[in-house]
């Protein structure tokens, strides 16, 4: 059977260990951390990202552990509608709507699918290997692991990519909130000011999911809950309300991108997740793209590195454009100036319902595209 090591036990990693084992690949999972949860509020699954999922044989449990967005759209810091986003139509046109669920239970769903994963074990280095050898993955206490196929699921940050010295981590200029509020929502969706942007989505047991994207230099050190309730005060319902309904930490990170790497294989290494493709979390797809990821690299790869070539033509176009169109819709939502916020309004309040869907499909694919995944 030929050995494949996944280093690190992220959405992606874990995804791409359950994948390569369906189709036949010895596994190992290594990862640094010494239990591997994932901290997190809530994350936004999109249909694309419950189709691979189905792949993996996970999506009907993430559907039922999920909710459904109810409607939504994109909303002015006042609350006056620009765009709203039918769920139903959404649900015809893709086969699902946005499952919102709790990130820690995603991630313990893949944990518990994912084969032999050996936790509080880091990888040091990877010998890449080639036609004719093997690749070996050092780990941090000194062992060494022969694989066929090595899998760079590290991260944005990822040691594994040392071999591509061109793919370097972008600071945005932005920093996330994320938290979790005792309070049930009627509408979700995003709302955009002067800079800052505000999304609200259900979670289970009548809960929101909030999160706030910020420019990084007004945000103050100490205690961000006090912090985001001043900056927040005077906008739209229920917004102050959520935040006064926090249960738990509030989450909070400096936004990163990843400059792209000149390829996403060198010798029996693939990367994959964000340490292939960071993008901001504006359209909500980072973790989908390394599902999609997941899915093709258990496809195409096999003991020959050559393969790689076929997983790197089929995803890396399309999680470089979705990356791409992610940061365009970041730098968009973060607008100051009063001008080009009123302008902005005006043209995203006028786009036709039927440009918004067709877009949105273009970037989730469809259905039938996915189908033949399976
Ligand atoms: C604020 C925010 C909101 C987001 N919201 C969404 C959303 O709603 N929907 C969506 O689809 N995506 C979302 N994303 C993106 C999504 O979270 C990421 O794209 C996804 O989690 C990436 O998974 P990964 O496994 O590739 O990387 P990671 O989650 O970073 O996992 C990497 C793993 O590798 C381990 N590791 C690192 N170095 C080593 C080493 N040397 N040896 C062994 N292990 C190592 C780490 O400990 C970690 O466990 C969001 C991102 C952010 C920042």
């Amino acid at each position: 059977m030929a050995r494949a090591v996944v280093v690190g036990a992220g959405l992606g990693g874990l995804a791409s260990a359950i994948a390569l084992r369906r189709r036949g690949w010895d596994v190992t999972v290594l990862e640094r951390r010494a239990h591997a949860a994932e901290a997190g509020a809530g994350i936004a699954l999109w249909p694309n990202a419950l189709r691979a999922l189905d792949v993996l044989g996970l999506g009907a449990r993430t559907r039922e552990l999920g909710t459904v967005e109810i409607g939504g759209g994109i909303r002015t810091s006042s609350g006056r509608w620009l765009v709203r986003t039918d769920a139903a139509d959404l649900a015809r046109r893709q086969g699902d709507g946005v499952v919102v669920l709790p990130r820690p239970e995603l991630h313990a769903l893949l944990r518990a699918a994912a084969p032999d994963l050996r936790e509080g074990l880091g990888v040091r280095r990877v010998d890449p290997g080639g036609a004719g050898a093997p690749a070996v993955v050092h780990d941090e206490a000194g062992g060494r692991h022969e694989a066929e196929l090595v899998v760079a699921a590290d991260g944005v940050r990822s040691t594994v990519r040392a071999y591509w010295p061109e793919a370097t981590v972008r600071d945005t200029g932005h920093t996330a909130f994320r938290l979790v509020a005792r309070h049930r929502l009627d509408a979700g969706g995003e709302s955009w000011g002067r800079g800052d942007l505000v999304g609200l989505a259900p979670l289970p047991r009548g809960r929101t999911y909030l999160y706030a994207m910020v420019p990084t230099a007004d945000v103050s050190a100490g205690d961000p809950l006090p912090w985001l309730r001043a900056r927040l005060a005077g906008w739209h319902d229920p917004i102050p309300a959520v935040l006064d309904a926090v249960d738990g930490r509030v989450l909070v990170h400096r936004l990163e991108d990843l400059r792209p790497p000149s390829s996403w294989h060198h010798g029996r290494v693939a990367l994959l997740g964000d340490a292939a493709h960071a993008m901001t979390p504006n359209l909500g797809q980072g973790a989908a793209q390394a599902f999609l990821d997941a899915v093709v690299l258990a496809e195409e790869a096999t003991a020959d590195p050559a393969s790689l070539a076929a997983y790197e033509r089929r995803r890396r176009p399309v999680a470089e454009a979705v990356a791409r169109r992610s940061r365009a819709a970041g730098d968009v939502a973060a607008w100051r100036s009063p001008l080009a916020v009123a302008l902005r309004n005006a043209v995203v309040g006028a786009l036709p319902a039927a440009a918004s869907a067709r877009a949105l499909d273009h970037l989730l694919g469809t259905p039938a595209t996915t189908k033949e995944m399976a």
